[in-house]
């Protein structure tokens, strides 16, 4: 019976070392940030932003196409927006199972609300963030539709490796922000913000000015980027991503899209929205993975494995079935490795509830294995790790590594090699 799943495993691993490696960009813009779990469809968001002075349109929701309808006539406007709710970006350019292109329609006629939201409601919407087969489509926001003259991007994140918020902006907005960043990393502005001074105005002044907010507006822009930052802390949010932060004719600064992720250490003090969650449509993992450059494949066993680089993984895949035991997934971690990226890799391989052991099987080329050390040490005490774990670490700088590893307390095996180490953890899986 190996051999079959030992095959689709490998025709797995072949797709993961076929995908073209991630943007650099993404890696600077959100890949620091804590875990998200808990994510806000952007009618829910929206709802928090404007109940906080945040300038948004006029909407309502539906679950129905009769009620997009209905909503459509209630909301008496001169043009409607009408938008499928889903977690993922994109949904613009998105396609729906129904043949139906677009994720986002605007219409001056109500009538039309109804037959596009029948073509919405109860199909799956597939975008460029989403699973090939797309995710289901149970509510449509009907707002009003305002004229976007200019669409800047704006974001703020909790950033580990800033220590704190930091607001991301660009004038290039409405499109995607990585691509922006690739081609024009100068389009690209930061203001690192102090959490105990807070926000400054200077500094809302100067984002509002990077984003190319002129006259009038540029106090506008500055003013909203402060509520956002308030709304921020006050919710515990890990990012707030508005895209497109737009301007109309009219000259008002909108936020046309709304995306906020949790803090989920901050359920205990925000009942309120975490009770909003919809369980339903958890982001893949492997999109979660995508977000801090780590490479994520799901299997069926029960042994994670945490290598570098495709080829490592296929090894350690064979090696593992050899000793009689099944990997439960594989993150690949890539090149260019910060300890933090450990640090997530260790959350998502442990988010699996299927995982009774971790086999850590790391080759320092250009990895340095004393900052993997230092991701695991941290990790395990973080995560209060409650699986096996065995570890082998190999090249530069791998005897500070063992060092790290050994002085740390932890109860980690470590492996001389990867036989012994797919030994090791095959038996600690065993053994329970
Ligand atoms: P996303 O594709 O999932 O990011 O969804 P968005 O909410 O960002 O909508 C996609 C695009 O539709 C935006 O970038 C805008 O160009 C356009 N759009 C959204 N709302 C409006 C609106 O009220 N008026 C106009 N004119 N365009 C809009
Ligand atoms: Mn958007």
């Amino acid at each position: 019976m190996a051999a079959p799943v030992g095959a689709q495993a490998r025709k797995l691993l072949r797709d993961l070392a076929l995908r073209p490696p991630l943007l650099a960009a993404r890696s600077q813009v959100v890949q620091l940030t804590s875990r998200r779990w808990l994510n806000l469809q952007e009618y829910q968001s929206k709802k928090l932003m404007s109940d906080n002075g945040v300038k948004v349109q006029r909407f309502f929701v539906a679950d129905t196409a009769n009620e997009a309808l209905e909503a459509a006539k209630r909301l008496n406007a001169k043009e409607i927006v009408l938008k499928a709710q889903i977690l993922a970006g994109g949904r613009g350019k998105g396609v729906f199972s129904s043949g139906l292109k677009g994720g986002v329609h605007l219409t001056k006629d109500p009538k039309v609300v109804g037959q596009l939201a029948k073509q919405m409601i109860g199909y799956n919407l597939a975008t460029k963030q989403t699973p090939k087969e797309g995710v289901k489509v149970k509510k449509v926001m009907v707002a009003e539709a305002l004229d976007i003259s200019r669409e800047t991007y704006l974001a703020i994140l909790m950033d580990r490796s800033c220590n704190g918020p930091v607001l991301v902006g660009s004038p290039q907005g409405g499109v995607d922000i990585e691509e922006v960043a690739a081609s024009n990393p100068e389009l690209i502005f930061k203001e690192q913000i102090d959490i105990i001074e807070g926000i400054k105005d200077s500094q809302a002044q100067r984002m509002a000015e990077n984003l190319g907010f002129l006259g009038p507006l540029k106090n506008q822009a500055a003013d909203q980027i402060k509520k956002l930052y308030n709304l921020f802390l006050k919710i515990d949010a890990t990012q707030v991503e508005v895209n497109p932060f737009g301007e109309t004719p009219e000259g008002q600064v909108v936020c046309f899209d709304a995306k906020i992720n949790f803090d989920d250490n901050a359920e205990f003090r925000q009942k309120d929205i975490f009770a909003m969650d919809d369980k339903s449509e958890n982001e893949p993992i492997e999109n979660e993975a995508a977000r801090y450059d780590l490479k994520y494949i799901g299997l069926d066993g029960n042994i994670a494995c945490f290598v570098n680089g495709a080829g490592l993984a296929m090894a350690t895949c064979d090696i593992i079935f050899l000793n009689g035991g099944k990997p439960a997934n594989f993150l690949d971690l890539g090149g260019g490795v910060k300890e933090s990226q450990v640090y997530q890799a260790f959350k998502l391989l442990t988010a699996d509830p299927k995982v009774e052991a971790i086999l850590v099987n790391i080759f320092g080329g250009i990895v340095n294995c004393a900052i993997i050390a230092n991701g695991i040490t941290k990790a395990c005490r973080e995560l209060e790790l409650k699986v096996p774990l065995v570890v082998r670490l190999e090249g530069t700088n791998v005897h500070e590594a063992q060092n790290i590893l050994s002085n740390s307390g932890l109860p980690i095996t470590s492996a001389v090699d990867l036989e012994d180490a797919a030994k090791k953890a095959v038996a600690s899986v065993a053994k329970k």
